[in-house]
């Protein structure tokens, strides 16, 4: 028997197609020909601030056990299989492939990974750790693909990690509006919360399971165990058939893109980030209800967004003041002609809130009533008792604050697909232990 590693990516297009699908197809191929799995097909986000990036941005890895003769037959209906459902007419739709034949995943492949999902890397780099590690590339067209198949392979998720149950439309029917029971949605909700996330905005009841696209997912629903989410697909009606589902071990939700910085010159474009900042110039609403605020430290100062759909986090952001020590996490759009680097906000922690600090007119010494002025540099006078004085000076007060110190995270509903939501604080896993269970391995047609 030997371990084989197969990684897929860039397949899909805005118009067609779903890397998932492609995997879900090869499951149910792999399965017939009595190869084991290892694990649950691996669905790994990469960094989402790339400029080139697709939708999604998901790579798939399948780890499996197999008989040495049966690996030809294995490439080949990979490859022929992505050939048929990828959409290679699309412009900026290059997939690749990638085996890997090998029980560990060599240290170098996994810091590609992790590079991949945090920063920029290069379709050099993967090919030369490919022809180093005598690994198998297939590219089409730029191959562009090669990239994120590599990094799935590399991305092992030994740290936290978690779930996603897939639910699959039938061919007929893509591009139609899905047909789920939303009350037996938002009932899968109640029930199996915290260990689901993500299934309804909980400002606007929206059902966030279903995609939007004409690709051929139905639903999809995220959670910390492979048991808990077939439960919730379980629990949901859907009004349509569905071809097929499985369940993907992922790094949905973990903050896996972001990398912490020491210092805000640190920033670089497109590496999304966590970083600390006093904020420097208080926030001001562009057009689109955009809010922007400026913090800096020691080595600099950036720009720092919070876009209309991030929902409560931009009201948060409103109330900022100068002086106030945050920490915020975010991808980095370069500069422009109009506007600097600038952070877009996925999270903010407010660490320390400054004082505000108001001036008011004194108390009258008399009878303690609040006095009134009576011009610029003319003192004071009490209307209740008639005291006056010239003496008395406006006196400071600290006023309460509308915000407190803790984290903000944006509105499931504009939330990317790696971004920790708050429910999840606490629950992060630190091994793998992956539990294939018996006769069972995560996929199915009901
Ligand atoms: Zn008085």
């Amino acid at each position: 028997m030997i371990s084989l590693h197969i990684g897929i990516d860039d397949t899909d297009s805005p118009r067609k197609g779903c890397t998932t699908y492609i995997a879900a197809l090869l499951v149910e191929k792999l399965a017939k020909i009595n190869a084991k799995f290892l694990d649950y097909p691996n669905l790994v986000r990469l960094n989402p601030n790339v400029p080139w990036k697709t939708r999604g941005n998901g790579a798939l890895c399948l780890r499996i056990q197999l008989e040495e003769g049966l690996l030809e037959e294995v490439k080949e209906f990979t490859i022929d299989t992505v050939e048929e459902y990828a959409d290679l007419e699309y412009e900026g739709t290059d997939p690749g492939i990638v085996f890997f034949q090998g029980e560990r995943i060599p240290k170098e492949i996994r810091m590609f990974a992790r590079n991949t999902i945090q920063g920029l890397v290069k379709l050099e780099d993967a090919i030369s750790l490919i022809k180093k590690f005598r690994a198998e590339a297939f590219g089409f067209k730029k191959c562009r693909g090669i990239i994120g198949a590599l990094a799935s392979i590399g991305e092992t998720l030994e740290n936290d990690h978690t779930y996603e149950i897939i639910a699959y439309r039938i061919p007929e029917n893509y591009g139609k509006p899905r047909q789920l029971d939303e009350e037996s949605v938002r009932r899968m909700d109640r029930e199996t919360k915290p260990y689901t996330f993500n299934n309804v905005d909980p400002e606007t009841g929206r059902i966030l399971i279903t995609p939007r696209g004409p690709d051929p997912i139905l639903y999809g629903i995220r959670g910390e165990t492979p048991e808990i989410v077939k439960k919730a697909h379980e629990m949901v009606r859907a009004l349509e058939p569905i071809e097929r589902w499985v369940i993907f071990r992922t790094n949905h939700g973990t903050d896996a893109h972001l990398r912490k910085v020491e210092s805000i010159s640190e920033v670089r474009p497109y590496h999304p980030v966590i970083v600390k900042g006093t904020v420097s110039k208080p926030p001001r609403i562009i057009p689109r209800r955009h809010v922007i605020f400026t913090i800096k430290d020691e080595t600099g100062e950036v720009d720092c967004a919070a876009y209309e759909p991030t929902g409560s986090l931009r009201k948060i952001a409103r109330r900022l003041m100068v002086g106030d020590l945050v920490e915020v996490y975010g991808g980095v759009r370069p500069p422009s002609e109009k506007n600097p680097l600038t952070i877009n906000l996925e999270k903010l922690k407010i660490l320390r809130l400054a004082p505000k600090i108001s001036y008011m007119n004194p108390l009258c010494p008399k009878c303690g009533k609040r006095m009134k002025s009576m011009g610029a540099g003319k003192g004071f006078r009490c209307e209740k008792c008639g005291f006056r004085s010239k003496e008395l000076e406006k006196v400071a007060v600290e006023e309460e604050r509308d915000l407190r110190e803790g984290i903000y995270i944006s509105d499931p509903r504009s939330e990317r697909h790696l971004t920790k939501p708050l429910q999840r604080y606490g629950m992060e896993k630190k091994h793998a232990k992956v539990r294939l269970i018996d006769g069972w391995f995560g996929f199915g047609k009901t």
